[in-house]
């Protein structure tokens, strides 16, 4: 446990560094300087592996325990079959090329043709942890904002799913489309990932949430309001639920660091 504590206490320390070297940055002066630390620092890829190997050393126990959940507030989930949730974007697959390429303002539309149009590389660490989690039965779901939007030339309410899928598979994490969760594939699917991990909630016991934003942890952390949230996030609201939810972190919530993009630009 000690060794543990250590671990993510390097996780934290480097990340808390990373961010306060990249505030105030001249972006005119090329790639911001979160996403060239994401493409070339060895440290960027030795703490996503090290998450991942947190997580890894973690899995059997979650999987054996069936008083536990990852979801604060799961009921009657003892002998529901384990699930993990994970994010995709910077968490399973890396668009780091995708950054440093952008000419802002970023919208879901340029990500969604360079992911048709460019393969997709995996975080590291990741496909072997995917691989791990199904040898241990759990099942896996990608809860995405990446949005739905239907397209005159492609049929179907959601041909960025496809796309996404296929982006998880090209980076080796072989994924189907029941298992993808796209924002607004359904009507009540907003950019509020809880709604989504509620309806998970239904039928598996999740031991585990694994992504790059508050969000992907936590409700109500972002400065816009969707439903069922009621009011604007703030930085302190921010900080005070991740320390009241301090328990998990490292122990059933894992976080990769993204210094490139999030809802945590949004409070600046
Ligand atoms: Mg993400």
């Amino acid at each position: 446990m000690r060794n543990k504590s250590i671990r993510l206490l390097l996780i934290t320390q480097a990340t808390a560094l990373l961010f306060a070297c990249t505030s105030g940055t001249d972006t005119d002066a090329g790639p911001h300087p979160g996403i060239l630390w994401v493409r070339d620092a060895a440290e960027f890829d030795a703490i996503a592996m090290q998450v991942y190997r947190v997580a890894s050393d973690d899995l059997p126990g979650l999987v054996a325990d069936k008083s536990w959940t990852a979801m604060p507030g799961q009921k009657s989930y003892g002998e529901l079959p384990p699930a993990i949730v994970f994010d995709v974007d910077e968490t399973l697959v890396s668009n780091v090329s995708f950054q440093e390429k952008l000419k802002p303002p970023f919208t879901n539309s340029m990500l969604n043709e360079w992911n048709a149009n460019n393969r997709a590389t995996a975080v590291p660490g990741a496909v072997e942890f995917v691989k791990l989690a199904r040898e241990h039965g759990v099942e896996l779901f990608f809860v995405t904002n990446r949005p739905c939007r239907r397209k005159p030339q492609i049929p179907g309410p959601c041909p960025q799913e496809a796309i996404t899928v296929q982006d998880l598979v090209e980076a080796g994490i072989p994924a189907d489309s029941d298992h993808v969760m796209m924002a607004n594939e359904r009507p009540n699917w907003d950019r509020e990932k809880v709604i989504r991990r509620d309806l998970i909630a239904q039928d598996y016991r999740i031991i585990m949430l694994i992504g790059d934003d508050l969000s992907d942890f936590i409700p109500c952390v972002r400065k816009k309001v969707h439903k069922p949230c009621t009011e604007a996030a703030t930085a302190a609201s921010r900080q005070s639920k991740t320390e009241l939810f301090h328990r998990y972190w490292g122990a059933g919530w894992y976080v990769l660091p993204n210094p490139m993009h999030g809802s945590w630009t949004t409070f600046e």
